[in-house]
């Protein structure tokens, strides 16, 4: 079938199931074509908890589906694949956050909204890379845990005058193998380019960063600024909206590798069959997703204050 037919049978179904479709900025560009909103999870979380759709399909991995249907209990939540799966996430369990736990009692957990539900579940906040500094001074507390990724964790301590942060040791892949080396090695090559990084990068990483921040925050500088060129340092979406929003400047993806597959997994094609089939419907415990919820919509508060 033509891109163009797909589209609009997907456009179709849209309407006749009141469905809407929520993007990852991550996912293949061609998502966008279809997708009713686009951006990084915190504004997709947003987007699920006011939307007044009967369906949402999200192209995006399962912990973003779970989250959509933590906030949206009585809608039908969609994921084209249950293999869209995020190694972060897995890196972390409901046991092993009970043990970590443990290990420091009586201090507040705040949760890296790439978690599984019963992650969520037991944690006293969630954050995103966009809101995590502000989350964590929220707490007033000179001590924080912060499950799962240790680097954006290391980050807002950095961030932050008088806390320390205590991580647990989980990362993104993607992220986490970006090395020194490749960042001086597209210096040498782009000198005149800023270094946007990611702050799910290791300290050494953003250490030589001209701007940290998510991927919304990232396209917003880049887009704010006066540099012609710019070397990015996360997954390969983001230079792939950057090329086509902002084709007066020049974009260099830090390397070949940083490309998350789980996010890549979706055409136009499964999107469609999602819409026509209600393939796949993600489900959260109403035990479980009623503690989770409580730990999202406090993030939501603290990023709305
Ligand atoms: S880029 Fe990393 S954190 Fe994001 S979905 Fe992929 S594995 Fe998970």
């Amino acid at each position: 079938m033509e891109q163009k037919d797909l589209i609009s049978k997907i456009n179709n179904l849209k309407k006749e199931k009141n469905a809407i479709v929520l993007a990852h900025t991550y996912q293949n560009l061609e998502i966008d074509e279809i997708a009713d909103f686009s951006g990084d999870s915190l504004y997709l979380s947003r987007q699920a908890a006011k939307t007044d759709a009967d369906v949402i399909v999200f192209a995006g991995v399962y912990f973003m589906a779970e989250t959509a249907k933590i906030l949206s209990p009585q809608k039908k939540v969609l994921l084209p694949s249950l293999s869209a799966g995020c190694d972060m996430a897995d890196k972390i369990n409901l046991l092993q956050l009970r043990d970590f736990k443990s290990k420091y009692p009586d201090i507040p957990v705040v949760c890296y909204v790439n978690s599984a539900a019963e992650v969520k579940s037991e944690s006293d906040i969630c954050c995103t890379s966009a809101n995590a500094v502000n989350v964590v001074k929220s707490l007033n507390s000179p001590k924080v845990l912060f499950v799962p990724d240790k680097n954006l964790g290391s980050y807002v301590e950095s961030q932050l005058d008088g806390v320390e942060v205590i991580t647990y040791p989980g990362y993104c892949p993607i992220h986490h193998n970006i090395t020194v080396g490749d960042i001086k090695r597209q210096k040498i090559l782009h000198p005149d380019a800023g270094i946007m990084i990611h702050p799910e990068c290791t300290k050494e990483v953003t250490a030589l960063a001209d701007f940290v921040g998510s991927t919304t925050a990232i396209i917003k500088a880049v887009k704010e600024s006066s540099l012609k060129k710019f070397i990015i340092v996360t997954e390969k979406g983001v230079v792939d909206r950057l090329r086509r929003d902002c084709q007066d400047k020049e974009f260099v993806l830090i390397n070949d590798n940083a490309v998350c597959k789980s996010m890549k997994l979706f055409h136009l094609e499964d999107i469609y069959r999602s819409l026509l089939n209600n393939e796949y419907e993600v489900n959260v415990d109403e035990t479980i997703a009623q503690k989770a919820r409580f730990a999202i919509n406090r993030m939501i508060n603290v990023n709305a204050n």
